[in-house]
């Protein structure tokens, strides 16, 4: 099709969810973009949020889990850290939309008077500019296949404006130029152990409904479908046989992309878009996959926070920990550690002995920090290997200058703005900002690493790049005193005025970032701070890197 007078052949993939949400979408999405590329396809791929906020940045990750940070800083859903870990590519905030951001735009043109005195309706100005999101963003990524995942479920009324647009492009662009993919959950009676299609049929219905029909039926179920059951879908759901899948439990997450293709899903899916049936190649990633298989030391980590009830709300720190793991051959499991039980029974923390490293996790506001604080305490004064990721790294500062500096009363001005020792205090930028949404220091920056320190042998690299999230910094009044009494600022912004990285020497592994590595954690190229906190927690030596930005 003809866009922005380019003529560009980008081929779209359109999946959508049945029966409830975290049905695994993400992770579909993510092995078709995986299937294509091991054909030799080039993928990027999109994420649609129906929710009203204009992005991820200001929703509690308690209720929708980890807010996922791009390269350009946008703030966006989580789904997008799979697709860059699967696909091994890097994003850009182009790649999440939300109906606060189509109707931010909407509105934005509406004042400029660009709607020439029409009325502006959800159909056609709204359904329009979804349109344009997709195909600007599938343009600017200049791949050859754009996925585009529709978040929530089959019958959500925040939903239907971005399914009636996608009904719209199915129409406007070539016959074989679009696929729609529906992942609908069939589950397992207990008592009868039978797989129920029902769900799964009546989700593809309410889909006709609203004049969409998929050509393929993923379903999520615990074990593969019965053949039967799989008829049955095929005929309710009015596809071929051959076009019903089953992404059944895997051991990691990482196999999903070779079960599903075991299926013979990828040789469909270039059927159905006409492209060249390539064989793929899956040697790289079958390697990658058997390390993670392999990996069996068991090295168990606590996780010290505050939104602990979801793991989806770290769940960029649970990969890059299994990165590592997989890396040197260990299998890392997470315990999750509220630190609010800290504060009500101090002692309660002697518990961290029974784990091999401490993580601190990044967060914010005040509470369980004090929790958080002796947690790092306990990791310090008892050798545990401990990695404290942004808060976490604050904390640890915090915790540092109270206990080895004695600097009574020393915080984080998040907690307590009158402080007698603000070691942790706001960026001079931040200072007088009105608004929260999209205001904190955000994405990729240029770190500078510090010769003859442990991060530095870690990275193996002067200059490294990572990913940033946070209004607070430590406070440069104090670096000196930090630094007189044996931390070591081992990493600085490139302007050296921020501190990036702290470690301790006198410690087996104790090390603070400011900034996210997690982010640009890759399966089979995993993070070096995490590489090292995990070789560290398994008992091993610490690895020597040669960092690529
Ligand atoms: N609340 C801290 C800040 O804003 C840390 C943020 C984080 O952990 N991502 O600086």
């Amino acid at each position: 099709m003809v866009f922005n007078g380019v003529h560009c052949v980008v081929k779209y993939v359109f999946i959508t969810g049945g029966v409830l949400s975290s049905v695994g979408k993400g992770i579909t999405s993510s092995s078709i973009g995986k299937m294509l590329q091991a054909r030799g396809y080039s993928v990027s791929a999109m994420k649609i949020d129906p929710y009203v906020n204009v992005d991820a940045g200001t929703m509690n990750p308690f209720m929708h889990g980890e807010v996922f940070v791009t390269e350009d800083g946008g703030e966006t859903d989580l789904d997008l850290g799979h697709y860059e870990r699967f696909l091994d590519i890097n994003l850009s905030r182009l790649s999440n939309i939300t109906t606060g951001k189509v109707y931010a735009s909407v509105i934005e043109k509406e004042r400029k008077g660009e709607y020439l005195g029409q009325c502006v309706q959800i159909i056609p100005h709204v359904t329009d500019e979804i349109k344009r999101s997709i195909r600007s963003a599938a343009s600017a990524s200049g791949a050859d296949v754009f996925l585009v995942e529709i978040g929530g479920t089959i019958g959500d009324i925040e939903g239907l404006p971005f399914l009636e647009a996608v009904r719209q492009m199915r129409l406007e662009e070539e016959a074989n130029d679009t696929l729609f993919v529906h992942v609908a959950l069939v589950p397992i009676l207990d008592s009868t152990k039978e797989q129920k299609s029902k769900p799964c049929q009546h989700s593809v219905q309410e889909m006709r409904r609203i004049g969409l029909q998929p050509d393929m039926i993923v379903a999520r179920c615990r074990v593969p479908l019965d053949k039967d059951v799989k008829k049955k879908i095929a005929l309710f759901g009015s596809v071929p046989v051959e076009a019903v899948y089953t992404s059944f439990d895997a051991e990691c997450i990482y196999q999903v992309p070779l079960n599903l293709d075991q299926q013979g899903m990828g040789e469909y899916i270039l059927k159905r878009l006409g492209l060249d049936a390539r064989r793929p190649d899956w040697s790289p990633w079958s390697s990658i996959v058997e390390e993670f298989m392999r990996a069996s030391k068991p090295v168990r980590i606590a996780m010290c926070g505050k939104y602990t009830k979801l793991s989806d709300s770290y769940v960029s720190i649970i990969e890059a920990l299994k990165h590592a793991g997989a890396k040197v051959g260990a299998r890392v499991s997470t315990a999750w550690i509220e630190t609010t039980k800290y504060e009500e029974d101090p002692a309660r923390v002697e518990e961290l002995g029974e784990y091999d490293g401490v993580m601190i996790l990044p967060g914010f506001g005040p509470r369980g920090t004090e929790g958080k604080i002796r947690a790092v305490n306990y990791a310090r004064v008892n050798k545990k290997p401990l990695l404290g990721i942004c808060y976490g790294f604050q904390l640890a500062i915090v915790e540092y200058a109270r206990n080895v500096i004695g600097l009574e009363g020393a915080n984080t001005t998040e907690v307590d703005p009158g402080s007698r020792h603000p070691v942790i205090d706001l960026l001079p930028e931040q200072k007088n900002l009105g608004s929260l949404g999209g205001t904190m220091r955000l994405g990729a920056y240029r770190i500078l690493v510090e010769p003859g320190t442990m991060v530095h042998r870690l990275y193996g690299s002067d200059v490294v790049v990572e990913r940033h999230r946070h209004r607070y910094e430590v406070n440069p009044r104090y670096w000196d005193l930090l630094r007189e009494n044996g931390l070591v600022l081992s990493g600085w912004s490139e302007d050296r005025a921020r501190v990036e990285f702290a470690e301790l020497p006198s410690h087996p592994f104790f090390l603070g970032t400011q900034s996210h590595p997690e982010f640009r954690s890759r399966p089979g190229r995993p993070s070096m701070p995490y590489l090292g906190f995990v070789s560290a927690a398994a008992g091993m030596d610490l690895p020597k890197g040669a960092h690529k930005n």
